[in-house]
């Protein structure tokens, strides 16, 4: 592999460097908590810049107000944008029900949706995992019963990130029982404010409040809000437009937080308030070697996009990797810290709190978006070719 940019990857490099030194939000801008942050002046005004050249989401089609670039262009665009620590404005909207709905949604669907996701107008939040169902998402239970021009749904939903300031949920519900576990489920857009929709906050061991219980009680959505064919959904969940799947953005992220932290412990060798043996420097050596191979999985994977072909247990062994050395990485900044790690406050904790908040934080890491036992199973079998258990 080549690592320097083509000709025409450089140029395309400094056009995002010079956008982003033009529109980037100040740290002055930077508002205190997320809720303000939906509503921050400054954020706008990055959102609309990035807007006006199709940027929010970069992988849509232009003709849905995205900007069509292939996936070499939106991974130079995402490395730029992590090394920059710029904000990604587009969540699940951009990520997932958009590009669902640009390829299974009808015209009345796209008309609806598509420009309020750009204009971030709305909110959505994924509502697949049950108490049941996780990694075995076939299995879900929660149902959807037709009722003339609309369909009943129950059920319960769980570990659904956003959803109490989420304002459409895009949803898996059961509506067939007795066919095959994978054939009788269908895709519902669902008004999180209808009646019947309670969410129920589910705090974290790091006493944050990201995700939630979702409850649905005889919540009526219209017909016209299933995407693709009845009980064809399971399908259509797995959708995806033709996105960077390198996690190139975590690659960079992992680097910052080791030069974060390296720079601290230079800073106070001798203030007392961290535990500098050579124990510590040199697992932060390791980290630094590990985040140079995360990022090059993180090439890998998009060498093998930018050839056309898809990804596979490629994509999990970066995964598997990335969010497994997020778990170290954060390890390692708590023994650097000593019995300071037990500080949270940001007022008196070192580094206001970040490596314990970090730590905390990164136990969830190996879950979200698939087990590391799964991943591995995906490495096994498709990758080393070993049979099923
Ligand atoms: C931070 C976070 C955010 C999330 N956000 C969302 C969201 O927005 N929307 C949503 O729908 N879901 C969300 N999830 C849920 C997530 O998708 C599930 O937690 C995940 O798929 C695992 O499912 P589970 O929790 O039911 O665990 P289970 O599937 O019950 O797994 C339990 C344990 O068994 C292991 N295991 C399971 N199957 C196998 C197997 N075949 N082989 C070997 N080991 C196995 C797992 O690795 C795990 O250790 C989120 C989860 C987290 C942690």
């Amino acid at each position: 592999m080549d690592f320097r940019d083509t000709a025409d990857q450089a140029t395309w490099r400094d056009e995002i460097r010079a956008f982003i030194k033009e529109n980037r939000p100040t740290r002055d801008d930077a508002p205190p908590t997320r809720e303000m942050a939906r509503n921050n002046p400054a954020q706008a005004k990055w959102r609309a810049a990035l807007a006006a050249r199709g940027w929010i989401a970069a992988a849509w089609p232009k003709e849905y107000g995205g900007a069509g670039l292939g996936v070499m262009d939106q991974f130079v665009m995402n490395e730029e944008f992590a090394e920059a620590r710029v904000m990604n404005v587009g969540g699940m909207g951009t990520s997932m029900i958009g590009p669902t709905l640009i390829i299974h949604g009808n015209d009345e669907q796209k008309k609806e949706h598509l420009g309020a996701i750009l204009r971030g107008e709305v909110v959505w939040c994924q509502g697949y995992s049950e108490p049941g169902s996780g990694s075995d998402l076939a299995s879900l239970q929660t149902r959807a019963v037709r009722d003339g021009d609309d369909f009943i749904i129950n059920g319960q939903k769980i570990w659904t990130t956003g959803a109490h300031n989420a304002d459409w949920c895009f949803m898996l519900a059961r509506t067939d029982p007795d066919a095959p576990k994978h054939r009788g489920i269908t895709y519902f857009l669902v008004d999180m404010h209808a009646p019947g929709v309670t969410v129920r906050p589910l705090v974290n061991m790091g006493n944050l409040h990201h995700f939630n219980e979702v409850f649905f009680e005889d919540v009526r959505v219209p017909a016209r809000n299933v995407v693709g064919e009845i009980n064809r959904g399971w399908y259509i969940g797995t959708t995806t437009l033709d996105f960077e799947r390198s996690s190139i953005g975590n690659a960079v992220g992992q680097r910052q937080a080791l030069e974060y932290y390296i720079r601290y412990l230079r800073d106070n060798r001798t203030t007392g308030k961290v535990v500098n043996t050579h124990f510590v420097q040199s697992e932060l050596a390791d980290r630094w070697i590990e985040a140079a191979t995360a990022k090059m999985l993180s090439y890998r994977v998009i060498t093998i996009q930018a050839e056309g072909r898809v990804p596979n247990h490629e994509a999990s062994i970066a995964k598997l990797f990335n969010t497994e050395l997020t778990q170290r990485i954060a390890r390692t900044a708590m023994k650097m810290i000593g019995n300071y790690g037990v500080l949270t406050d940001p007022e008196v904790a070192p580094m206001h709190g970040r490596a314990p908040v970090s730590y905390l934080g990164s136990v969830s890491a190996t879950i979200a978006g698939g087990t590391s036992e799964v991943q591995r199973n995906i490495v096994a079998t498709r990758g080393l070719g070993l049979p099923r258990a």
